[in-house]
């Protein structure tokens, strides 16, 4: 519902999630379980290095280091420099591809949620 006007109606069980809480959670159990968090770090390269990974990556000061890790989990969408770097999906073709856009609209919003 938007405005109180019913813009939509899906058929299937929907669930709205706190994302920014979600993240935050994952940061948390993964320094409690032993991981080094950097926050504003850009992989510009990645490379498996002896039986790990290195990647070259860009701090927010305009700083360039290399970050030695047992495990790389290429999460940084697309297209991903861990993908690309280390050839994981070898590209994609046209057809893998959809184009999406979004639209942001003014005004008031209400949450429906159907179970
Ligand atoms: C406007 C909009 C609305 C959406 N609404 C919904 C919705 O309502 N429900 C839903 O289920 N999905 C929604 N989605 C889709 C959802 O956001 C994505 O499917 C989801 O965020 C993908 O998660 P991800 O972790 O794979 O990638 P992302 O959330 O894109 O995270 C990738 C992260 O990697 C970081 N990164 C990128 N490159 C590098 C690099 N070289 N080095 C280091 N870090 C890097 C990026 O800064 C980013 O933080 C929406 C998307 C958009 C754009």
């Amino acid at each position: 519902m938007i405005n109180g006007h019913d813009v939509g109606r899906m058929p299937f069980r929907t669930y709205v999630i706190d994302k920014a809480a979600m993240i935050r959670n994952i940061i948390e159990d993964a320094i409690n379980g032993g991981a080094k968090v950097r926050f504003g770090v850009t992989a510009i390269k990645c490379a498996v290095k002896g039986d790990g990974y290195e990647c070259l990556v860009h701090d927010r000061d305009g700083g360039e280091y290399v970050i030695n890790a047992r495990a790389l989990i290429g999460a940084d969408a697309y297209p991903s420099i861990v993908d690309l770097s280390l050839g994981v999906t070898k590209g994609f073709k046209a057809e893998d591809l959809i184009i999406a856009t979004s639209a942001r609209a003014r005004g008031g919003s209400t949450w429906m949620m159907r179970r």
